[in-house]
């Protein structure tokens, strides 16, 4: 069920609990702010997730209440997968889905990092899309 609204972070969440490593995951990098790991159904070549250490939900979320370090941290720890990757020369593609237009499944933020391949089209194309 995607993801709906803001209201109180579900500390059960699964990538709550690939924090505290109750469940495994293949990490990649972490920082004092975010962790990076494969996605455990990867739709590229590369599929990595990064994620903030903290309890926020969405963007607006963590504008809100992350403090600028927290802020800084997590989008370097992005930029810094897809360096650590290779994926700076022949690109890549990050997206973030929020709430339930979006499909967000997991109720924590996170940014999915796509790399491997050309990407294509930005969106999938449909009639019902425009
Ligand atoms: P969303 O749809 O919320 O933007 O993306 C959630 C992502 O989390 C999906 O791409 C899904 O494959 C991934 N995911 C869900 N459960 C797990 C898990 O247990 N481990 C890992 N590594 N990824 C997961």
């Amino acid at each position: 069920m995607p993801v709906k609204g803001l209201g109180d972070y579900d500390t059960t969440n699964i990538f709550a609990r690939i924090l505290r490593q109750e469940i495994p995951s293949r990490r990649v990098f972490e920082n004092e702010h975010a962790i990076a790991f494969h996605d455990i159904a990867p739709q590229a070549p590369v599929h990595i997730l990064v994620i903030p250490r903290g309890p926020y939900i969405s963007l607006a979320d963590f504008t809100a209440k992350a403090t600028d370090a927290e802020i800084a941290g997590f989008f370097r720890a992005v930029a810094t997968v897809a360096r650590d990757l290779h994926l700076e020369a022949p690109g890549y593609r990050i997206l973030s889905n929020m709430g339930e237009h979006a499909g967000q499944e997991v109720p924590h933020l996170h940014v999915h990092l796509f790399g491997g391949r050309v990407m294509g089209p930005m969106l999938a194309s449909s009639e019902e899309s425009r």
